[in-house]
C-alpha cells in the first residue's frame, strides 16, 4: 500500500461495446489526463491515443492477457487508478480475468471506476492532483 504521488498512474480499459464511451470520456477530460501517466489495454489504449492525441502506454489486449498485466502492475504497486468501463450486458470469454483485476484493485486500494459517472467524480476530485496515502486501519484486513 504505497503512497500515491501527485502524478498518478492511470489505466484505461473498456469492453468492446463501451469503447466509444471511454474515448468520448477521455476526450472530454484530456487536459486533466495529460498531467498523469496513462496505460491502456491494447485496443482501448490505441483508440484513446488516436481519438485524443494522449500518450498511452499500451499493454496486451484484454482477452490476450492485458487485464492480467494490469493486475500484475497493481500487485507491484505500479498503478494508482483504474478506469474500467465494463459491459454489464455481455458475457465475456475473459470474465475471470476481469474479476481478478477488479479484486486485486479492491484489495490494494486502487481508485477504481467501472462507469463514466464514477470516472467523472474521480477526475473532478482535488485529490487526483495531490499525494495520497490510504488510512492504514481502513485499508487493513483482519488476516
Ligand atoms: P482491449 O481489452 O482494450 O484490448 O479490447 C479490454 C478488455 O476487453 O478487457
Amino acid at each position: 500500500m504505497t503512497r500515491m504521488s501527485a502524478r498518478k498512474r492511470i489505466a484505461l480499459v473498456a469492453h468492446d461495446a463501451m469503447k466509444p464511451a471511454i474515448v468520448a470520456w477521455a476526450r472530454r477530460n484530456s487536459e486533466i489526463l495529460s498531467r498523469h501517466d496513462l496505460y491502456g489495454t491494447g485496443t482501448t489504449g490505441g483508440r484513446i491515443a488516436e481519438g485524443t492525441g494522449l500518450d498511452v502506454t499500451r499493454l496486451k489486449s484484454g482477452p490476450l492477457g492485458g487485464d492480467q498485466q494490469l493486475g500484475a502492475m497493481i500487485a507491484d504497486d505500479k498503478l494508482d487508478v483504474l478506469i474500467f468501463f465494463t459491459d454489464p450486458l455481455t458475457a465475456m470469454p475473459h470474465d475471470v480475468d476481469v474479476k481478478a483485476l477488479t479484486r486485486i484493485a479492491t484489495l490494494e486500494q486502487v481508485v477504481m471506476a467501472c462507469n463514466a459517472a464514477t470516472a467523472d467524480f474521480i477526475v473532478a476530485s482535488d485529490m487526483l492532483d495531490d499525494d495520497y496515502t490510504p488510512v492504514a486501519e481502513e485499508a487493513a484486513h483482519d488476516r
